[in-house]
């Protein structure tokens, strides 16, 4: 298989929208395992109570398993949560229990409480895995868990669905995304836009297309993602799209994206 770089230093980056059912979790998890395909090591975070990138990357997310609530309330490092994905040696996932579902809560009255995942990543904690690669993925809200994925990040991407209202809401997203810049990170950027659910057949999704391209330029991946049936199956049977069906477009697409973004991170030479 094709090579992709490795980055100078390793890559955090949060997949945030708080709009449900645009495709966080599918581009977290098929651009992971298609970093991971190509020899790079990656974890996710899986930072939404509802446990779908746990799901679709084979870990197990029944409560009480040892996951990302744990160590958000400081009993566990983020190592001791991580379990190998079933699909690759070189993808790890840190599932998220339905136990997370109180944890914006909790976290209110804690100490640091917008920084907890940061610390967490930024302990040695992670020297088992030495990931090239982290990616978090974030629940369908702007609080205190997706607070914390953009503390502990240098970069968002934003998975943006070719559909009607796909702009909506988008300006509430970049202006939290600034107060996390001028109050608790400074480094944080949009790094990447990615198009998804995109349908050739209609006359909306290529104006949605263009409008987010003259709206953002080149943060916009080339690549955009179909809509296929195959890539909705997949978490059916615990895979991603690229274990379920290579071959397929959904899988392509994605690995198209994932090169662009490793390409645009050695160009940039990352941190
Ligand atoms: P989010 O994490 O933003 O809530 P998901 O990634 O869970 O969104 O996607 C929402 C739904 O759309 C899921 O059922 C998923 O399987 C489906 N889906 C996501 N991407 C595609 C695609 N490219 N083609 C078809 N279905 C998709
Ligand atoms: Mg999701």
């Amino acid at each position: 298989s094709l090579q992709l770089p490795r980055p100078r230093h390793r890559r955090v980056i949060t997949v945030a929208n708080q709009k449900g059912g645009v495709g966080k979790t599918t581009s977290t998890v098929n651009l992971a395992a298609a970093l991971a395909l190509h020899g790079l090591r990656v974890l996710v975070i899986d930072l939404d109570p509802q446990g779908n990138a746990s799901t679709a990357l084979g870990v197990e997310h029944r409560s009480g398993t040892p996951s990302v609530y744990e160590v958000l309330i400081g009993e566990l490092s983020l190592a001791d949560a991580a379990a190998v994905s079933s699909q690759s040696d070189k993808l790890y996932c840190v599932p998220a229990t339905i136990d997370l579902a109180g944890a914006e809560i909790e976290l209110v009255s804690m100490v640091a409480r917008e920084s907890r995942l940061k610390e967490a990543l930024s302990s040695e904690a992670l020297d088992e895995i030495q990931p090239d690669y982290v990616f978090i993925d974030c629940p369908p809200s702007l609080g205190l868990l997706t607070v914390n994925a953009m503390v502990a990040a240098k970069e968002v991407l934003i998975p943006i669905q070719c559909e009607y209202y796909a702009l909506e809401g988008l300006g509430q997203l970049l202006r939290n995304i600034e107060l996390v810049q001028a109050h608790l990170n400074p480094t944080l950027s949009v790094s990447t836009i990615l198009l998804t659910m995109y349908d050739g057949r209609t006359k909306l999704a290529d104006q949605v297309t263009s409008e987010v391209r003259g709206h953002f330029g080149d943060t916009v991946l080339r690549t955009v993602i179909p809509r296929s049936v195959k890539v909705s199956e997949a978490p059916g049977y615990g895979q991603t799209v690229l274990a379920y069906d290579p071959g397929s477009r959904g899988a392509m697409s994605y690995l198209d994206a994932a090169r662009e973004i490793a390409e645009y991170g050695a160009e940039k030479g990352t941190e």
